[in-house]
């Protein structure tokens, strides 16, 4: 894999030797079994993949170029860059400025730019209206652009859907920088509607089915389909992409039900299916794919708890979070400072998007075992500080209550 320049103060030894190794002795990655580090009364199983992806890598590598190529410039970022705060708060120290938040609501106007600005494109991409806007301005959106290659494969798969007259479904956050982006493209090429989850995709399917009338759909997905969508034409010929860093099963679930909702609305037998449906791989990225098998070898190792480390906006990073929670407790954390004693843990509910204090966290047995991992935004040395703190805690808990 191509080597990216990373500040040094993402890396972490102990973490880069662990990875080298496992990667030494599984070159095909067909081992997703953890790597347990024995601590005494704490041993803590380390997920076979978790951490800085390619694109994350790339994305890095890139920004922190451009503020050295640049000096006296005033640099921009579309947004946050990836979704974690340690790399997004050393860059703002860098004195990148941020143009819009996570959810697209402008903070700097575009109007307030000039052609001498540089403006980074973060790693989720962007929309092709944001990518006219910028070029109108005379900054060029190519120069320093971060856009995962992942990310464009996806765009590359809904061009080729595209031409092959089919509409596209976008499986994905509607609210995510990635999904906005990915809709865009599609959306410039071929009739497109978002789906979150399976409850919208059962929605959608009634318009499949004519079970709703078409007027309700405008309403019911307003703000997720692109501009002319027309239900009763639009939805005969279909083909599903997601956004790379969805759950797996879940992308694999809405595409199965879609395909099947078309059968049986045309009566399709194999055959004639790709009149209809184009049957897609999903369109997950090498990250997420490894990352979550990580998760299940994981889950396979009997455990007290686990905790994820991650930024909280982080949509792979909770995916991974809602695949241990649904097996054992589990710690959504952004940084090691959330363990804050040997009794106290601040954690994140994505699902209500809340912090809450979790006491005695760390059941009183010996050995306590945890199971650990963390996002592909997420860097190794933010996971080695957890792994420093959680023995710190539990060596002294052992020896305070003998
Ligand atoms: S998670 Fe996947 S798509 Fe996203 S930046 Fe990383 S490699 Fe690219």
């Amino acid at each position: 894999m191509k080597q990216f320049n990373v500040p040094v103060n993402y890396r972490s030894p102990l973490i880069s030797a662990i990875k080298k190794k496992r990667r030494q002795e599984d070159k095909m990655k067909k081992d997703f079994s953890p790597t347990l580090l024995d601590f005494g009364p704490i041993q803590i199983y380390l997920a076979r993949h978790f951490g800085f992806c390619y694109g994350v890598e790339n994305a890095i590598d890139i920004a922190f170029r451009t503020i050295d190529e640049n000096p006296g410039k005033r640099i921009f970022l579309l947004s946050e860059m990836i979704h974690n705060p340690q790399v997004n708060g050393d860059l703002k120290a860098r004195g990148v400025q941020f143009l819009q938040d996570t959810a697209g609501k402008q903070v700097v106007p575009f109007e307030s730019l000039t052609s001498d600005d540089v403006v980074i494109i973060p790693a989720f991409g962007t929309t092709l209206d944001i990518q006219n806007k910028l070029e109108a301005i005379g900054i060029s959106t190519a120069q320093y652009n971060t856009t995962c290659p992942f990310v464009e494969k996806v765009w590359n798969r809904s061009e080729q859907i595209a031409a092959r007259q089919y509409s596209v479904i976008v499986h994905g956050k509607p609210t995510h920088e990635e999904t906005r982006a990915t809709f865009s493209h599609a959306a410039f090429n071929t009739p497109t509607v978002v789906v979150n989850d399976m409850e919208e995709t059962v929605a959608l399917s009634k318009y499949i089915k004519g079970e709703k009338p078409a007027a309700e759909f405008y309403v019911e997905f307003a703000g997720r389909y692109s501009q002319g969508f027309d239900v009763e034409k639009d939805l005969g010929r279909l083909g599903v992409v997601n956004q790379t860093t969805m759950l797996a099963s879940d992308t694999l679930a809405i595409a199965d039900y879609l395909k099947q909702v078309m059968i049986d609305q045309y009566n399709l037998y194999p055959k004639t299916i790709p009149e209809r449906f184009a049957d897609t791989r999903d369109t997950l990225c090498y990250a997420t794919s490894d990352n979550q098998s990580a998760v299940y070898g994981l889950l396979k190792t009997p455990a007290d708890l686990a905790i994820v480390v991650g930024g909280y906006n982080s949509s792979n990073t909770s995916h991974l979070v809602e695949l241990c929670e649904a097996a054992l407790p589990t710690y959504y954390i952004s940084s090691e400072e959330k363990i804050l004693s040997p009794e106290e843990i601040l954690h994140f509910n994505f699902h209500n998007k809340t912090e809450s204090f979790t006491h005695n966290f760390l059941p009183s047995k010996d050995p306590v075992k945890v199971l650990l991992t963390s996002g592909a935004s997420c860097p190794d040395a933010v996971v080695e500080a957890v792994i420093t703190r959680l023995v710190s805690f539990t060596i002294l808990r052992s020896r305070l209550i003998p």
